[in-house]
């Protein structure tokens, strides 16, 4: 099959499928399909800096598949205008954006791992250990919360965070911001959670259940 004739949309949801599919029940057989799928996306990248981040980001078993598939890679449908996201000439903006998307998923895995502790900075330690996500709270993660172009970067009190993190979390950094950036995924589950929950910005922390329900009732502005 020649993967040039495929638009990146569809090769992006063919390995997302697949990768979170192997990564919540691990076998075998679906590894491999995930890794015929993994080749063909990359091989639409021709720098080498742009193919090392994708191999390091996109098999991580944190790195939210599912919510890109819903945000970047899916077709706007719920303004008065129609954005569909397998138009050939969207190929090579979703490309780069994904790269960009990558290059700020590894920046923030390393700062989590370098400046804040690892074990503690949100509800589960984020070792690569399936430890069990909090359950019986009124948040059942799905991540809508967080498909959002930005927040007010305000850390809580007592909490310095490294200058990239403002652009980050406010919008300003990544091209066409459709979801926060710190959200992860919990191993290809449709399970999502927030990577520094406990020093997450002020405005983050007072989203409450309300704030939920109504979120979930103005959802809609992407499709499949
Ligand atoms: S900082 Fe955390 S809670 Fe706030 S929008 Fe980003 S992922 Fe969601």
């Amino acid at each position: 099959m020649n993967c040039q004739q495929h638009h990146i949309t569809e090769l992006f949801k063919q390995y997302a499928g697949l990768q979170q599919n192997s990564l919540s029940r691990p076998d075998t057989a679906q590894q491999h399909a995930a890794n015929r799928f993994f080749k063909r996306l990359l091989d639409r990248f021709h720098r080498e800096t742009d193919v090392s981040v994708l191999l390091r980001a996109l098999p991580d078993p944190y790195f939210p598949l599912g919510m890109l598939e819903q945000t970047i890679f899916a077709d706007v449908v719920g303004m008065r205008f129609f954005i569909n996201k397998r138009r050939w000439d969207l190929g090579p903006i979703l490309s780069q954006e994904l790269v960009e998307w990558t290059e700020a998923f590894l920046m923030i895995r390393q700062d989590i791992q370098t400046l804040f502790d690892p074990n503690t900075i949100t509800c589960i330690p984020v070792d690569g250990t399936r430890h069990s996500l909090p359950s019986g709270q009124w948040c059942n993660l799905c991540g809508v919360c967080c498909q959002i172009g930005g927040v007010p970067p305000d850390p809580p009190t007592g909490v310095v965070y490294p200058d990239h993190w403002f652009g980050f979390l406010a919008g300003e950094t990544l091209e066409n911001q459709q979801l926060c950036p710190f959200l992860f995924q919990y191993f290809g589950e449709p399970r999502f959670f927030c990577a520094i929950h406990n020093i997450k910005p002020v405005s983050c922390r007072v989203f409450d259940r309300e704030d939920c329900r109504q979120r979930l009732e103005d959802r809609g502005l992407h499709g499949n």
